[in-house]
């Protein structure tokens, strides 16, 4: 069943895996089928060596496993409050990229600093609020995706034009339409945190990009008149 959902999702975790992004099992990558309502997710704790694409799990949107014979991510929680709360996004990535996870534990934003980063995102990646002790210890997974849907409505962010978020003292969450583009969503996450940080070492007074830089960046590739590109 759903095969080709299944080999998409192992193909992203592999990337994610040889891009550098994940040490270990840290990391896990899901899509779902929005029509028939299926996602397939990465199976806990298997290292990526090991996965085969059948490995993947199928869970329907509540989170009941629909065919696997693993257990799903640890994380699945966290991808199900994502997916039904953010109804425009196709895939789902978590990682504890080095750079990325760096601002997620200093409780910062990524500010925007340059054209690579308004290339990819409008704006600063926000970072959430700290996890209470209450929902650590109560359905922890689905109270860390409450905390991301929690800021963008806080903030008004919409989650089409900013895909990814720093959940505090824990690390980035990316999405995409698709699951091409939540995979290159968090390969460029980690790039900006790099840039951005070595930026900020460089040069501490340095300030955010000028508006009219990012919006010229971002809306020429994801905008209503978008031309970049053939
Ligand atoms: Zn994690």
């Amino acid at each position: 069943m759903f095969k080709e959902l299944k080999k998409q999702v192992y193909l992203a975790n592999m990337e994610i895996y040889k891009r550098g992004l994940v040490l270990y099992t840290w990391g896990n990558v899901s899509a779902i089928d929005r029509e028939k309502q299926v996602i397939a997710i990465k199976p806990s704790g298997v290292p990526y060596e090991d996965l085969k694409p059948e490995y993947m799990v199928l869970i329907d949107i509540k989170g009941n496993i629909v065919e696997g014979n693993y257990n799903p991510s640890s994380d699945t929680k966290t991808h199900l409050v994502l997916y039904n709360k953010f109804l425009s996004i196709g895939a789902v990535v978590h990682n504890h990229s080095c750079y990325s996870t760096i601002f997620a534990q200093a409780r910062k934003n990524i500010p925007c600093l340059g054209t690579t980063h308004a290339d990819q995102f409008y704006g600063e990646i926000p970072v959430t609020d700290m996890i209470s002790d209450e929902h650590i210890k109560k359905d922890y997974e689905t109270e860390t995706g409450n905390l991301i849907v929690r800021i963008f409505l806080e903030k008004k962010i919409d989650p089409k034009k900013m895909q990814a978020v720093l959940v505090a003292s824990h690390g980035p969450f990316i999405w995409g339409k698709n699951i091409d583009g939540a995979v290159k969503n968090a390969v460029a996450l980690e790039e900006i945190a790099k840039t951005a940080l070595f930026t900020s070492a460089l040069n501490p007074n340095i300030t955010r990009i000028k508006q009219t830089l990012l919006d010229k960046h971002y809306l020429r590739k994801h905008g209503r008149n978008a031309y970049y590109g053939q």
